[in-house]
């Protein structure tokens, strides 16, 4: 039998492989690049090591730990250091500590009394029913503090998103329920925390996890695991359903076409290079994917010396709402977050810029990027010395934007999967786009494969 071909070698493509080799399918993976891990690159240099995509992944999340647990990686897993206490946010141009508890949100001057005296209003809000955007809805339920000063700097810093175009329901759908269930967040918050919360949402147990060697020994150790059913370097030009059932996809490897065939294939890309791949087999699924923006983003890493930054860099980092119009969307303290980042006497600050708040930024030349980071950390963190190391990675399409519709395009998908058996589509547009996420779709997507027992004979049968 012809084997499944996956095709993607990110996370979400290299779970989705080892979840169907361990159950026994035959499998190929197949990626354009010549290294496994898409978006999740670490790269060690000078002592430093620099997260060019995703620094951490969050825990609680089952289908992770389940990984790391089944990969023997949990000796290399590490937690978020001790050092990280406060979270940063600027405000009026100055970086200041967020409360991060009701009582310190009432009591902390960080927010106006008028926005605080809002939220106290929450409760008597009327639920509105449909999608809304994420501007819409918490400047709607709590006001324009809340949105401009957490919501806006949260999905700046989790999304590079723009909250006036993100969908409420794609991107929180636990807050937008509450609405709906208990016609007020705060109300339903308190309803649920009463009932006893799910581990998993419970904001006290939540833990920002990494490895020794950062992010990337994860996708490493997915591909050792692989070994030569991960074939690198090898892109997939088209894909169309087989007369007989199956699939047959054209990939190119250097200078050489093949034509491969599939009983079944798991398609683990980006959603722009899936649209590709889709217009033959569903038109209207290719154009849905293709109008999923994923706009440009630029990560900064700069190494000082500890002695050069007044800043106690006691946080996770400072991230910068859009109303402050500075350059940065956040600075991650990534050498507070995780050990073993800088060298010893070191601090590592990793920088985001552009994405979809000022796409522009993304695309500036090298120089003038370091020179922007550099004068956000002087400004906001009393660093008084030029940086002793510099990392600039330009990701042309970042990350994927859960705009308004978003649901919707991922019922097209959904149709498309029953109308083409065998055919599974995974991904960070599907499930969300943490690291977490992408593990638990993409073996959400090779138990839809599993279940689907010949692929290549349904289809046939399918067609009478
Ligand atoms: C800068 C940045 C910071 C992030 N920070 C975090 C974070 O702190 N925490 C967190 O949880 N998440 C974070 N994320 C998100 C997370 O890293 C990604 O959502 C996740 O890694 C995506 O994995 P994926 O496998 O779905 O896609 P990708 O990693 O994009 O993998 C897709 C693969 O498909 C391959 N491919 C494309 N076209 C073809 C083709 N035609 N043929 C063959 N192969 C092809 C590509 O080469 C690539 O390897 C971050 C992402 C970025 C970019």
């Amino acid at each position: 039998m012809d084997p499944t071909i996956v095709i993607g070698a990110g996370v979400s493509g290299l779970t989705a492989a080892h979840a169907l080799a361990a159950a026994g399918r035959d499998v190929l993976v197949l990626d354009r690049r010549r290294a496994p891990g898409g978006r999740i690159q670490s790269e060690h240099r000078g002592g430093f090591l620099l997260e060019h995509g995703p620094n951490s992944m969050v825990s609680p999340a089952p289908a992770a730990e389940a990984l790391i647990a089944e990969l023997g990686l949990a000796g290399e897993r590490i937690q978020k250091g001790e050092g990280v206490k406060r979270r940063y946010l600027v405000r009026d141009g100055r970086a200041c500590a967020l409360p991060l508890d009701p009582l310190g949100f009432f009591s902390s001057s960080f927010f106006s009394v008028r926005g605080r005296l809002r939220l106290l209003a929450e409760p008597f809000i009327r639920p509105q029913a449909g999608d809304e955007s994420v501007a819409d809805f918490v400047s709607r339920r709590f006001g324009r503090e809340l949105l401009d000063y957490v919501f806006d700097p949260l999905v700046g810093g989790l999304h590079a998103g723009d909250p006036r175009r993100l969908s409420m329901a794609a991107l929180f759908p636990r807050l937008k329920a509450l609405e709906t269930r208990y016609g007020s967040v705060v109300r339903g918050a308190l309803a649920v925390r009463r009932g006893g919360m799910d581990p998993r949402f419970d904001p006290r147990r939540r833990q920002l996890i990494s490895f020794r060697q950062g992010m990337g020994a994860l996708p490493l150790r997915l591909a050792g695991a692989l070994g030569p059913r991960l074939r690198q370097g090898v892109r997939v030009e088209s894909l169309r359903a087989r007369a007989g059932g199956g699939f047959r996809l054209n990939v190119r490897d250097g200078e050489h076409m093949a034509s491969l065939r599939a009983a079944g294939v798991v398609l683990a890309l980006p959603a722009y290079a899936c649209a590709r791949l889709l217009a033959g087999l569903s038109p209207d699924a290719a154009h849905a994917l293709a109008a999923i923006e994923h706009p440009p983003l630029a990560v900064v890493g700069l190494g000082y010396r500890g002695a050069d930054i007044a800043h106690p860099l006691d946080g996770l980092g400072v991230l910068t709402p859009s109303c402050e119009g500075r350059g940065t969307l956040g600075l991650l303290f990534s050498s507070t977050l995780f050990a073993g980042r800088a060298p010893p006497g070191h601090a590592l600050l990793t920088a985001y810029v552009g994405g979809a708040r000022a796409p522009e930024l993304a695309q500036l030349p090298r120089a003038d990027l370091e020179r922007l980071v550099g004068k956000e950390a002087r400004e906001l963190l009393g660093v008084r010395a030029a940086p002793v190391f510099c990392g600039v990675r330009y990701w042309r399409q970042a990350l994927p934007q859960p705009n308004l519709g978003h649901g919707q395009r991922l019922e097209l998908l959904r149709r498309l999967e029953e109308q083409w058996p065998g055919l599974v589509v995974t991904g960070n547009y599907v499930g969300g786009v943490s690291t977490a996420a992408c593990i638990e779709s993409a073996r959400a997507g090779a138990a839809r494969a599993l279940a689907v027992a010949n692929p290549a004979a349904t289809i046939s049968v399918g067609r009478g």
